[in-house]
Formats: structure tokens, C-alpha cells, sequence
């Protein structure tokens, strides 16, 4: 079990909590972000995207989920039971960068096969979650960047949790980068059967700070648990966990 540290918010001097492995703190009394090293503040744009449902809502948006797809239980949303509702600001760095991979391969899909060279230039927001250890499916999330405000912690509900980082923003930047790289490798296999040569290039943004609301949701079904990460952005379930249904013969 994790040792919860204490330091004082070097702005309004309430005790800060951290865990070990935290690099950045924000206190829930002013909303100052700070790095816990140094206790100086924290010069990168920290930001929000606020989360627009109430737990009483995210109840209604789990048994719409349940009640959808395939492979679901029937009677999934009539006997499940919601056992816990946790909304965490989830850290994360979102990660400017101008990727520029130039590729050469063989295109062995025509007789006689041909070289081919090409060129892959794209912009992103990369978003790197700033915790180690997680279960979280940070590939599958896509933040709803265009409703990012400036970090408030007024905004933050009082049932709420936030969470601190653990990757400075280089680490997320080496993340992002090795992401981004496997990502073209992925597309260039697309175009050319063999790649003989790659390399990619980077041009490196502004990083900012961002805190996502996420629903952890958790509930029974025929006596076992089951989780679901619901996007408090958006209602949209990221990921869940079902039941298996046993099908054939009875
Ligand atoms: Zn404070």
C-alpha cells in the first residue's frame, strides 16, 4: 500500500497530499498546481475539460450501454447493480508535435514487385496519461480537446478526486514520439508490403496539463464485479467490462 506524503500548497498553505511517484500536485483548497521537488509553481498551461453528468445521470447512461450490442446478457440492465460512481480527474499531457516520417519499401503485391518511396506528414495533440500504472485505456480515449478550459478547481465536484502526475512532461514527450512512430510504422504497412528504410522526424509543441473527468463505475451481476470507464465529457462508455453469455446448447 502506497505511503500518502504531506507538503504545504506553497500558495494558500493547506496540506498537500501525495503519493510517492507524484511529480506535480494541485491543492483542492486554491486550485494551485505546484511541482512537489521544488514546490514551485508549475509554468506550463494546466487545463480542464469539465464533466457534465451527475451520478444519478451516469446510471441511466450504464443501463443504455447495457442494454446495447451484442454479447451482452439479455437481462443485463434489468439485474445489474451499480455498486460505485467514482468521477477522477484523470492527468494527462497533451503533447503538440509535427511528425514527418519518409519511408522506402516494396510493394510485392504486383508481379514483377516495385520500390516505392513516400512521405507521411501529420500534426497532432497527442495525449500521454500521466500515471504509471493504470487501467485505463488511454489509446481508445480521444479528449474532447476543443472544450478545454483553463484548470478551475471551483469546477471540481466535492465527491470528485484528482489526480496527480507521475510523468514529467519529457517523459510524455519520449511517449508521445514513440507512439506517434509506431503509429506511421502501422501506415506505411498499409502502402509498401516491406519497409527497407523509415525514419521520422519531430518537431516538438507546447505541452499542456490537462485533468479529464472519468466516470469508474462498478457493478455486480450474478454476484461478480465488473468495471466500466464512462467519458464525463461526453456520457460515452470508453471501455467495459461484460459478462460472458454462454451460448449454444442448453
Ligand atoms: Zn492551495
Amino acid at each position: 500500500m502506497a505511503v500518502i506524503e504531506e507538503i504545504r500548497c506553497s500558495n494558500c498553505g493547506a496540506p498537500l497530499t501525495f503519493n510517492p511517484g507524484e511529480i506535480v500536485a494541485t491543492c483542492r483548497y486554491c486550485g494551485f498546481t505546484q511541482v512537489i521537488e521544488t514546490g514551485k509553481a508549475f509554468e506550463l498551461e494546466h487545463s480542464m475539460i469539465l464533466n457534465e453528468y451527475r451520478p444519478e445521470q451516469t446510471d441511466e447512461l450504464v443501463r443504455n450501454w447495457m442494454r446495447g450490442g451484442f454479447l451482452k446478457p439479455g437481462n443485463l440492465a434489468r439485474s445489474s447493480k451499480i455498486t460505485e460512481q467514482n468521477l477522477i480527474y484523470l492527468p494527462f499531457w497533451v503533447v503538440s508535435l509535427d511528425a514527418s516520417s519518409t519511408y522506402k519499401g516494396i510493394f510485392d503485391r504486383l508481379t514483377p514487385p516495385v520500390e516505392k518511396e513516400g512521405k507521411i506528414e501529420k500534426e497532432y495533440n497527442w495525449l500521454v496519461l500521466a500515471r504509471k500504472a493504470s487501467d485505463f485505456p488511454a489509446r481508445e480515449y480521444k479528449a474532447p480537446l476543443e472544450g478545454k478550459i483553463q484548470y478551475d478547481f471551483r469546477k471540481i465536484e466535492g465527491f470528485a478526486k484528482v489526480l496527480n502526475s507521475e510523468i514529467e512532461r519529457e517523459e510524455a514527450v519520449d511517449i508521445a514520439k514513440q507512439q506517434i512512430e509506431s503509429l506511421h510504422q502501422f501506415l506505411v504497412k498499409q502502402d509498401v508490403d516491406r519497409v527497407i528504410e523509415m525514419s521520422t522526424s519531430f518537431k516538438v509543441g507546447d505541452s499542456v496539463y490537462l485533468h479529464a473527468p472519468v466516470w469508474f463505475i462498478v457493478y455486480e451481476y450474478k454476484h461478480e464485479r465488473y468495471n466500466i470507464f464512462l467519458d464525463g465529457a461526453t456520457g460515452t462508455v470508453l471501455k467495459g467490462d461484460v459478462p460472458t453469455t454462454k451460448f449454444g446448447l442448453i
